[in-house]
C-alpha cells in the first residue's frame, strides 16, 4: 500500500505545481489533487502508518512485576503491589479501551487485547526493560504490546508513555518484534480505591501514541492543558464530571493521520479564502475538516466538535482551531488556538478568531442540520 500512495502524491504535487495556484477558484481548490497537495506533508506520514489504524489490532498485555527493592525513581519506593494478571487486564481493556476506539473510530478501528505474559523485573530496572522484554517474549501475530506494572508509580512521575514505533521493514502490518510499537503504564489506575469501575483515559491515550499521534495543548513544563483530545489532558472529562472515566475524543487531524477521515472528507481554504459547511469532525457529514496551509508544512485545522459521546464534558458545540505542524517528516505537538486552558469555550455562531495571519468566523446562523458555516480568509495588513 505504500509504494501506490507515494506514487500517487508524487503526481498530484506533479499536476499541482504544472497547473498553477493562483485562480482561488473555489471549484479547484475542492478538488481531492489539490487537497492532495496542500495536505501531502499530513498524506505522507498518514499513508505510511494508518496500517496501525485499521481494523484489528492485537496487543499483547504484560504485567511488570516490580521488586520491593525497587530503586526506580518512577516507583518512588512505593510498597503498594496489585494481584495484576495479563487475563485480567486484558478483560478491563477488552472492556472499556475497544469500545472507546471502536466508537472514536466510527467502526473502522478496534484495538484487540489478549493475555501476554509477566516480567520479573530486577532492582535496577526501568519500565522500560520491562517493555523490552515483552517485546522479545510476544507472539508473530502480535503487532503491539501494552506493559501494566503492578506497583504505581511516585507523585510527579509521568502515569506511562507510548510509541508508534519503527516503521515496518517490508510491507506492512508487521509484528511487534520488528516495529517495537508499545505502551506501558503503572498501576495507578488499578488501584482498587476506584471500585469496580476504574478510569481507563492514561491506556487511552498511550494506544493513542502507538498510532503514531502526538501531544497536544502541552505547555512548557510537559502539562496537559486540552480538554479536547486524548492525547492532551486525557482525565480533563473527569475533572468536570467524575462519572466520566474515559478520556475525550480526539482531533481531526488526529483522524486525518489515522485514515478515519479521509483527504476528501477535509477542505482547503483558497489562496482568498472562502466560506465552507463543517460537519461534526467525528461525524460522517461531507466536509469534516477545514485546513489552511500557512506554509508547506504548518497548518491551521479548523472542525466542529459537537458536545456528546466522549465530547460530552464540553459545555456547548463549536469551532476548534488549532496549529499544526510537521517537522522532519513529524507531526509536532500540536496547539489549540481557541480560547484559554482547557480551550473549551470554542467558538460559536457570530464569533470569529483572528490567528497567523487568518480570519475565521462562524456565521451568524451556524447550526445548519448539515453542519455550520465557516468563513476562513487572510488577514490583509496584519
Ligand atoms: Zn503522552
Amino acid at each position: 500500500m505504500v509504494a501506490p500512495a507515494a506514487a500517487l502524491l508524487t503526481v498530484s504535487v506533479a499536476a499541482c505545481s504544472g497547473g498553477g495556484s493562483g485562480g482561488g477558484s473555489g471549484v479547484a481548490a475542492t478538488a481531492p489533487l489539490d487537497v492532495r497537495f496542500a495536505l501531502a506533508p499530513l498524506l505522507q506520514i498518514a499513508e505510511a502508518g494508518q496500517w496501525r489504524s485499521d481494523g484489528d489490532d492485537t496487543f499483547e498485555v504484560w504485567v511488570c512485576h516490580v521488586p520491593a527493592d525497587s530503586t526506580a525513581a518512577i516507583y518512588g519506593g512505593l510498597p503498594l503491589r496489585l494481584a495484576l494478571t495479563p487475563a485480567g487486564a486484558a478483560a478491563t481493556f477488552t472492556a472499556r479501551v475497544t469500545p472507546y476506539y471502536d466508537a472514536l473510530s466510527g467502526g473502522r478501528y478496534r484495538p484487540v487485547f489478549v493475555a501476554g505474559g509477566e516480567v520479573a523485573m530486577a532492582a535496577g530496572d526501568e519500565p522500560q526493560a520491562c517493555v523490552d522484554a515483552a517485546i522479545a517474549g510476544a507472539g508473530d501475530a502480535t503487532r503491539a504490546i501494552i506493559a501494566v506494572a503492578d506497583a504505581e508509580h511516585a507523585a510527579g512521575q509521568v502515569g506511562g508513555f507510548g510509541s508508534g514505533g519503527d516503521p515496518c521493514p517490508a510491507q506492512p502490518p508487521c509484528a511487534v518484534g520488528a516495529s517495537r510499537r508499545s505502551a506501558y503504564v503503572g498501576a495507578s489506575d488499578f488501584n482498587p480505591r476506584w471500585g469496580e469501575v476504574p478510569p481507563m483515559d492514561l491506556v487511552q491515550h498511550e494506544i493513542g501514541h502507538t498510532l503514531g499521534w502526538v501531544h497536544s495543548g502541552v505547555d512548557s513544563d510537559g502539562g496537559y492543558l486540552s480538554a479536547l483530545d486524548v492525547m492532551s489532558n486525557s482525565a480533563a472529562p473527569r475533572d468536570i464530571d467524575p462519572q466520566r472515566l474515559d478520556a475525550p475524543g480526539t482531533l481531526a487531524v488526529n483522524r486525518l493521520l489515522a485514515g478515519w477521515l479521509g483527504p476528501e472528507s477535509a477542505w482547503v481554504a483558497p489562496a482568498a479564502g472562502g466560506t465552507i459547511v463543517l460537519a461534526p469532525s467525528a461525524g460522517a457529514g461531507v466536509t469534516r475538516l477545514a485546513v489552511v496551509a500557512l506554509g508547506d508544512d504548518t497548518f491551521l485545522t479548523i472542525e466542529l466538535l459537537v458536545a456528546a459521546g466522549p465530547d460530552g464534558h464540553l459545555p456547548a458545540d463549536g469551532i476548534a482551531v488549532h496549529r499544526v505542524q510537521v517537522a522532519d517528516g513529524l507531526v509536532q505537538p500540536i496547539e489549540p488556538l481557541v480560547g484559554s486552558p482547557p480551550f473549551t469555550d470554542l467558538l460559536q455562531p457570530g464569533e470569529s478568531l483572528d490567528a497567523e495571519g487568518w480570519h475565521v468566523e462562524v456565521a451568524e446562523v451556524a447550526g445548519a442540520a448539515d453542519g455550520w458555516s465557516i468563513t476562513v480568509v487572510p488577514n490583509v495588513g496584519a
